[in-house]
């Protein structure tokens, strides 16, 4: 009697977000051992394969054809591929695409592994100096300043601290936002993390204004955090802190 064949894992393999010495061996391993890499820009994920000194068969996976390349992906799993879905940096589904698959895989009965590894968030605020729980990490605000700023009073009265990306020719207009609904609380803006040219810049909102108003063009990729409601470093010195 043949054996029932054996169905693929679908692996989500966080990949570094800057410095290429952070994959961890895990990563390297489930990259090296699956049948297709699922990536978002094939060329910048061969650049890592070729650091790594791997060559694999990939396969595209990006927002505008998630939802086509589904079925394709069940199928091959159930055919018994294993496929690892990377993204261009950092964990895959954290602002990038996944989400809708790994619901798929998950509702076809199909395993589904994780290798966790580096998130710009995270490092982000565990440079920043504010507390790190609660959290809420809100993506990519929006980019009209309407919505951005709905977005920030949705969040304002919560005693978390607030965690958004944003791209450089935004980041001056979003301060700006932020610092309006949220007032001048303590914040932090991280760029270029892990690489050659990374900084943390902690300050009030009014203070990370100043700075954009000197600097005028920023470089890079960036995440600001912002201080929770009701922070003051007195509760900082609260044993149960
Ligand atoms: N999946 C990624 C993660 O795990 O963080 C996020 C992908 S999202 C498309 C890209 C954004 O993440 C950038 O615009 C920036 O806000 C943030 N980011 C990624 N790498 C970063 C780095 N090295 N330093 C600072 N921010 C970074």
């Amino acid at each position: 009697m043949n054996e029932p064949a054996r169905p693929g894992t679908l692996w989500l393999v966080a990949t570094p977000i800057g410095n290429l010495d952070d994959i961890s061996k895990r990563a390297r391993d489930q990259l090296e051992a699956c049948d297709w890499i699922a990536s978002e820009d094939t060329r910048h994920t061969g650049r890592l394969l070729k650091h790594l000194g791997l060559d694999k068969r990939q396969v595209s996976l990006h927002e505008h054809n998630e939802a086509q390349r589904i079925d394709r992906f069940v199928e091959l799993l159930g055919n018994g591929d294993d496929i690892a879905l990377v993204s261009d940096a950092g964990t895959p589904l954290i602002c990038d695409p996944g989400f809708r698959l790994v619901r798929a895989v998950s509702e076809a009965g199909l395993p589904i592994g994780n290798v966790p590894g580096p998130t710009a968030f995270v490092a982000a605020v565990v440079l920043s100096g504010l507390p790190t729980t609660p959290l809420t990490f809100l993506g990519f605000p929006p980019p009209k300043s309407g919505k951005r700023r709905r977005l920030f009073e949705s969040v304002v009265d919560l005693a978390h601290t607030v965690i958004f990306y944003e791209s450089p020719h935004r980041i001056g207009r979003s301060l700006r936002d932020a610092l309006e609904v949220f007032g001048d609380r303590r914040a932090s803006l991280s760029r270029e993390l892990t690489k050659l040219h990374e900084e943390t810049i902690r300050g009030s909102l009014r203070e990370l204004v100043e700075v954009d108003h000197e600097r005028s063009t920023w470089k890079g990729e960036l995440v600001v955090c912002v201080a929770p409601n009701g922070y003051t470093e007195k509760l900082d010195k609260r044993p149960d802190r």
